[in-house]
């Protein structure tokens, strides 16, 4: 289990766990930073397997901006609320849904891809 998720987590391949999903590895790429690597370097899996496979990653990128701010919304409503100027606190949180965006869109790919492909290292081509 931990494996799986450190190779979601570092946007590895989900057979392999070695190979980059993505042509480019910095997560701020202004051009061609959402491309990803046609086949695995290493095992050769198809990164698409079909047209239009990851518009299923949509619901995973969904799920994981809301995995991340409910929690953050509610320490607001709960506990910060006295404290926190409410359009600060907003501007504050669209500001770092705006940095991790580039990382969200990466991660909800390598974990919607990895629902449907097993860890197989031994399968190489
Ligand atoms: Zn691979």
């Amino acid at each position: 289990m931990f494996g799986f998720i450190w190779s979601v987590v570092r946007l590895k391949c989900p057979k392999c766990r070695k190979g980059n999903m993505f042509v480019k590895s910095s997560l701020f790429a202004i051009r061609d930073g959402h491309k990803m690597v046609e086949h695995c370097s290493c095992c050769g899996l198809k990164m698409e397997p079909e047209p239009g496979f990851y518009y299923g990653g949509m619901y995973v990128s969904y799920m994981l901006n809301v995995a991340f701010f409910m929690p953050l919304f509610l320490a607001y409503a709960i506990w910060l609320q006295p404290y926190v100027n409410a359009f600060l606190y907003f501007v504050l949180l669209v500001l770092v849904l705006l940095a991790l965006s580039p990382y969200i869109f990466r991660l909800s790919r390598a974990l919607y891809l990895a629902f449907f492909v097993s860890y197989d290292p031994e399968k190489n081509r």
